[in-house]
């Protein structure tokens, strides 16, 4: 592995069920340990009311940053084993409870939009409860054709149903 293959990228963990907290703390545990990448850190967690339907639980999210040598699709694909592995039941409603929920965030300075992946993830600049804890970690990471994540973050103040920040 030469040093110069090493790619930052940022990765949104969210869960609203079985024990929320404990599944975005295991998640974490799994994000250590995707192979040639370094884990770098995570973000406070927050909880957060849910978008769309309301009649479940609230989410707890992070964000973790890492250092990879993978490309962007191998690590969404680490991404997808980790969320089977936390046995996420896949068919889900959109916006409807979930075990587990991973999305590569950012990766690096690159723009990807084809079948299977698209970063940056494109609902990052509406999305507090990624921005937020992005910014714990990151306050200037200049997201590739979007703002830096403290701009962003002012652009959508006040604009979450509910964020707090659990430690
Ligand atoms: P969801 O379960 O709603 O998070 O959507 C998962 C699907 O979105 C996966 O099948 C991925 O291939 C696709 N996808 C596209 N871009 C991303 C991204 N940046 N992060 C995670 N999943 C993504």
């Amino acid at each position: 592995m030469t040093k110069d293959r090493w790619r930052p990228a940022y990765i949104g963990i969210g869960s609203n069920l079985d024990q929320p907290i404990e599944q975005v703390k295991q998640a974490a545990e799994h994000i250590k340990m995707i192979p040639e990448s370094k884990f770098i850190k995570i973000s406070p967690l927050y909880e957060s009311s849910p978008l769309g339907p309301t009649s479940q639980p609230n989410f707890i999210n992070a964000v973790a940053a890492i250092m990879t040598c993978l490309s962007a699709h191998n690590l969404l694909n680490e991404l997808k084993e980790i969320e089977v592995k936390q046995k996420r039941a896949r068919n889900v409603e959109k916006w409807g409870p979930r075990t587990i929920d991973l999305d590569l965030l950012v990766f690096s300075s690159q723009t990807i939009n084809d079948k299977t992946l698209t970063v940056p993830h494109p609902e990052i600049k509406y999305r507090d409860f990624v921005l937020k804890p992005m910014s714990d970690i990151t306050l200037d990471l200049k997201i590739p054709e979007l703002d830096n994540v403290e701009d962003l973050l002012k652009k959508i103040e006040n604009n979450s149903i509910m964020i707090k920040r659990l430690d």
